[in-house]
């Protein structure tokens, strides 16, 4: 084998190492993000009621790593969890801008994924998709503490997913 060939198979190999330790790194870093997500801690309306009993003795939230913080900056979910008025939208946003990447956000209840029984209403948004990225849809009004706890499973499932292929899932 001439010497640039050589050269060439030496670089290629180390390139592999690289991307395999890499890839590697970036599975590790999302099975850790995965198992200790830290939501941002407030709610807008009635469906805040279930979000909270998803923290109680009985569903017991934490054995997901999920531990509610007080401000955007040491949060990384948002739960929109109740109806997005017009008036709200801007502060959601703003919240959500404060949050460090990586960062993603669940849509719990028919308000927030659709504007829920006030779909008619002129101060509603009509979805809370409008003003900030979902990756999870949670329907229901409201939606029980499980179905709470389902969707934070498949975001976890989905952040996994996305690190192990490099494929960037959209919202489930
Ligand atoms: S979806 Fe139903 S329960 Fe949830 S905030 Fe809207 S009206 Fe309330």
């Amino acid at each position: 084998m001439d010497m640039n060939l050589e050269q060439l198979a030496v670089d290629e190999q180390e390139a592999v190492e690289r991307n395999v330790l890499f890839t590697t790194l970036e599975q590790i870093k999302a099975w850790a993000r995965s198992n200790s997500m830290w939501p941002l801690q407030f709610g807008l309306a009635c469906c805040a009621i279930e979000m909270m009993t998803a923290s109680t003795a009985r569903y017991d939230f934490d054995r997901f790593g999920v531990f509610y913080r007080s401000s955007p900056r040491q949060a990384d979910v948002m739960i929109v969890s109740g109806t997005v008025t017009k008036k709200m939208g801007p502060v959601i946003r703003r919240l959500y801008d404060q949050m460090p990447e990586p960062k993603w956000v669940i849509a719990m209840g028919s308000c927030a994924t659709a504007g829920g029984p006030y779909v008619k209403s002129y101060s509603v948004i009509k979805g809370v998709d409008q003003i900030i990225p979902v990756d999870v849809y949670i329907p229901g009004c409201p939606p029980n503490p499980a179905a709470l706890i389902y969707g934070v499973n498949k975001l976890q499932e989905k952040i996994r997913y996305e690190a192990k292929t490099g494929k960037k899932v959209t919202s489930q």
